[in-house]
């Protein structure tokens, strides 16, 4: 069993760089893409030195007021935030502007307060050296977690400190400093703060060593439309100031040095995405159909409530897939009831007409809690996760259930359950929901008794018995990422047999036909919510497989939307006849190529 309320980590997967190419000037590496487009520039390293802390002894007669220099520089920093989160909200909206709220709550956090001043009574130094001893054990603390989302909280602590600090020494906090618009600023990692100074000096772009397609960062990166790759590690000291640099936001790439070619053919690229970027206000409007009239619905993928703005603005039609353990993962002790209604209601609200599909809580394996004390698992994504931990701690689970019942009152939400391997699992979590719904009723609270209740489809188990798990619930979102990594036999995070991933394989096609005919014969409808979903290489397959949803990334919606547009189901039809009796992943593969070239190249 699992302990809750201590703490641990499990691995994360970061794209590895690979080695420069050889035989030329050209370096290509690959990192995560996290906000869309390509710029080209030169190098600006963005290397913020760390502060030179003085270091004196002080007298116990002293120790007020370094605590009153201490309150002035709180007090300045918060102002400081306030007004920088006053001009982020005026430019890109009050959510996105609101992640400043995290740091204005690092400021107020009574242990750090507690500790600051316990600290200083007792080792009798200046409050700068007290200050900074303290932000960077806790800094190290986050950095040594490998879970990816924990670690991007030490980028917000070092940010609110470094600008604390610089009040407490008397110096104004360093700016991005950006010589002229065609930068790219390379660096290690960059601080929401940072990338909001950006907005004021506009840069073309930026790459940095760590970061996640969660941080923070990439969200403002995201909502300033500035194109950004994050994940690249080791990449300061791969690449020198002034150097020509690409930049490619679509597919996560940076090229140092980019021959004639490469820039030729980034160059006409580019002048399509702006094309297309320039049309896309139109596009938003317009109904995701394709061109024989079938509608599919076009909805988005979510980690963080901050991203209703950009889901709606890219004009998603709804959430297919909410993934609630981001709500969990930064914390030491799990979100209550309450918080998590409020979160599920301002969803329900913010998304109405549309639906949004909550997911209930997937965590272990790569996204362990850090309340949770997990026992070692020699194989964790065969482990304790998703439905198979909350089943093992039902009244942890109730917590959310009741939460999600409440919150569907305010507007069309939807819930479905993550890893379901079988009937008999299902009809176990539908049985603890059941309970939940008896709680609230005993409480005389309000719920929504016709809760649309669906199942992930990511087990190959469930995907051979979906005859028998349609009969059961309103409707499927098949979780391609898991799915093609247990059906394959590919650790999705393990870079050494990525090559064997291929959506085209016909037992990956041939599972997703079942699948689908499965939910269509009992009446039911059936989403996609797995990076495959925003692949415009395989919308062809989708299409004619005869999916009804899909669910992709907020920036990828318009480009999905314009790729179904392209299509017409009998063409769809011929390609999924030609590859489900194929030998040749390949060979389907490059047919799908082919079809999606033919349609929609210039998406491509
Ligand atoms: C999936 O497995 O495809 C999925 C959407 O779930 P996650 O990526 O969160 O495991
Ligand atoms: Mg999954």
């Amino acid at each position: 069993m699992h302990r809750i309320h201590t703490t641990t980590s499990q691995s994360d997967h970061l794209v590895q760089i690979p080695p420069p190419k050889e035989g030329g000037s050209e370096r290509l590496y690959q990192g995560i893409a996290v906000a869309p487009g390509i710029a080209e520039g030169i190098v600006f390293k963005y290397l913020p030195n760390e502060q030179a802390i003085p270091v004196r002894e002080i007298s116990e007669a002293e120790v007020d007021n370094e605590m009153k220099r201490f309150e002035e520089a709180r007090c300045a920093t918060q102002s400081e935030i306030l007004d920088i989160k006053k001009r982020m909200a005026q430019s890109i909206g009050v959510t996105d502007a609101s992640l400043f709220d995290a740091h204005l709550l690092l400021l107020e956090d009574p242990i750090l307060l507690k500790e600051v001043h316990q600290s200083l009574c007792k080792e009798l130094l200046n409050i700068e050296h007290i200050f900074h001893s303290i932000v960077k054990r806790s800094c190290t603390h986050f950095n040594q977690i490998k879970n990816a989302y924990l670690r991007e909280r030490a980028i917000d602590i070092e940010d609110v400190s470094r600008r604390l600090l610089h009040h407490l020494l008397g110096k104004p906090k360093q700016r991005v400093y950006v010589p002229n618009r065609h930068h790219i600023i390379v660096s290690h990692s960059l601080t929401p703060s940072d990338a909001a100074m950006l907005h004021d000096d506009p840069v073309v772009a930026f790459a940095t060593e760590k970061g996640s397609k969660t941080s923070h960062t990439a969200i403002i990166a995201r909502a300033l439309g500035i194109p950004a790759v994050v994940g690249l590690h080791n990449i300061i000291s791969e690449v020198s100031d002034g150097e020509a640099v690409l930049l490619d936001g679509y597919h996560g790439v940076l090229i140092v040095n980019p021959s004639s070619e490469t820039l030729a053919r980034y160059q006409g690229m580019k002048l399509e995405q702006e094309t297309i970027e320039k049309n896309l206000k139109e596009l938003r409007q317009t109904a995701s159909k394709t061109r024989d009239g079938r509608a599919i619905i076009l909805s988005a993928n979510s980690e963080l409530p901050e991203e209703m703005g950009s889901i709606l603005a890219n004009g998603a039609e709804g959430i297919g897939l909410y993934r609630t353990e981001f709500l969990y993962l930064n914390r030491s002790t799990p979100p209550e009831e309450e918080e998590l209604y409020k979160i599920f209601c301002t969803i329900a609200e913010r998304m109405k007409p549309y639906n949004a599909i909550i997911r209930t809580l997937d965590s272990g394996a790569d996204k362990a809690l850090g309340f949770v004390e997990y026992p070692k698992e020699e194989n964790p994504f065969l482990g304790c996760r998703g439905i198979r931990f909350c089943l093992q701690h039902k009244d942890f689970f109730k917590v959310q259930l009741r939460a999600i019942l409440r919150a569907a009152v305010a507007g069309n939400l939807r819930m479905m359950y993550p890893m379901i391997s079988g009937v008999e699992e299902l009809r176990e979590a539908n049985a603890v929901l059941e309970e939940a719904k008896q709680e609230l009723r005993q409480r005389g609270v309000p719920f929504q008794e016709e809760l649309e209740v669906g199942i992930m489809i990511e087990v190959p188990s469930a995907a051979m018995t979906a005859d028998l798990l349609a009969r059961e619930v309103k409707f499927f979102s098949i979780g391609t990422n898991d799915l093609i990594q247990y059906l394959l036999s590919i650790d999705r995070g393990n870079e050494s047999v990525a090559y064997l991933y291929n959506p085209a394989h016909a037992a990956v096609i041939r599972t997703l036909k079942k699948i689908i005919d499965s939910a269509h014969d009992a009446g039911i409808w059936v989403g996609l919510c797995g990076e495959l979903a925003g692949d415009l290489l395989f919308t062809p397959l989708l299409v004619g497989l005869g999916i009804d949803e899909l669910s992709v990334s907020a920036p990828m919606v318009p480009r999905i939307k314009k790729a179904i547009q392209s299509l017409d189901i009998p063409a769809c039809q011929e390609l999924i006849t030609q590859t489900l009796h194929s030998e040749s992943a390949t060979e389907n593969h490059a047919r799908c190529v082919a079809l999606a070239e033919s349609r929609y190249g210039f998406l491509l």
